[in-house]
């Protein structure tokens, strides 16, 4: 029997974690999305939802994880120090990226006097630094495949693409969308898998254009639209978006694509089985 593929969003805020009773639908912490076939864990960017992720990745079910990251602006790395698989002896935990300075200095910069009192030193698991090349897939141990393409964002940044023999995950950020050929190449990239993951940070007003590096949620939903996903998340929302403006703002989104959702913190969707279906309040997107 086919195994059963999921992907849970532990982080969907954008630029910098939010708080409040205007933010409490879709969450505060910043990007942190999960993919777990069977015991394989590879979970793309440890935001701030990287701290509650690593609480609920116990030792037993959880022997090994990998991490990839889309680049190393703070929201998406912020959440490193507090990944709690990196202190656990016994624990492999694999740390990937293309970053151009290598993944290990990345982890050593952000862990230093005086912007944290301990260096990665204090790890107790088995980490294992990889700096991977984008233009070349890369299949784990486990048969999951993982490859890489590039992004229009400042600084550069890698979209990943995970095949596994229970479905696909493309993970599209942070991404400004609008430049037709990078647009174009990403489309083919995520083409036919079964969830797509999009940043739409654009402006928390209106947000249709891309800025400061992030998709408008309509070129987000665009792109998503056109790799013909069987189902579409917008995420990396603006940190002034608040539950209302998200909440008008999926509802013009569903009403053009029923297939596609505003991630929330503790969305999980469940691939090859029929399409994704949102787990959240029980509703289903398909
Ligand atoms: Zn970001």
């Amino acid at each position: 029997m086919q195994q059963a593929v999921t992907v849970t969003f532990w982080g969907v805020r954008g630029s910098v974690p939010v708080a409040g009773a205007d933010h409490v639908l879709h969450g505060g912490d910043t990007t942190c999305v999960e993919l777990r076939s069977g015991s394989d864990v590879v979970v793309i960017d440890l935001g701030t939802g990287a701290r509650a992720l690593g609480k609920a990745l116990d030792a037993a079910t959880c022997p090994a994880v990998t991490v990839l990251f889309s680049h190393a602006h703070y929201d998406h790395v912020l959440g490193v120090p507090f990944f709690r698989p990196l202190y656990r002896r016994g624990t492999a935990v694999t740390l990937a990226s293309a970053l151009a300075g290598g993944t290990a200095a990345m982890v050593a910069d952000l862990m230093r006097v005086p912007f944290f009192p301990v260096g990665p030193t204090a790890f107790l698991a088995d980490v294992t630094c990889v700096d991977l090349d984008p233009s070349a897939a890369w299949t784990t141990g486990d048969g999951l495949r993982i490859a890489m393409a590039p992004t229009c964002h400042p600084g550069g940044a890698h979209a990943f693409r995970i095949d596994t023999p229970g479905g696909a995950l493309a993970c599209i950020f942070d991404h400004a969308a609008g430049e037709t050929a990078v647009d174009e190449v990403l489309v083919a990239f995520a083409a036919g898998v079964d969830l797509v993951v999009l940043d739409a940070g654009g402006a928390a007003l209106g947000g249709e254009t891309a800025s400061n590096g992030h998709s408008g949620w309509r070129q987000a939903l665009a792109l998503g639209l056109a790799t013909g996903a069987r189902s579409v998340a917008l995420t990396h929302h603006h940190p002034d978006c608040t539950d209302g403006i998200l909440a008008a703002r999926e509802a013009d989104v569903t009403r053009t694509a029923p297939h596609a959702f505003l991630a929330r913190c503790g969305d999980r969707v469940t691939l090859g089985q029929g399409g994704p279906v949102r787990m959240d309040a029980g509703s289903a997107v398909v």
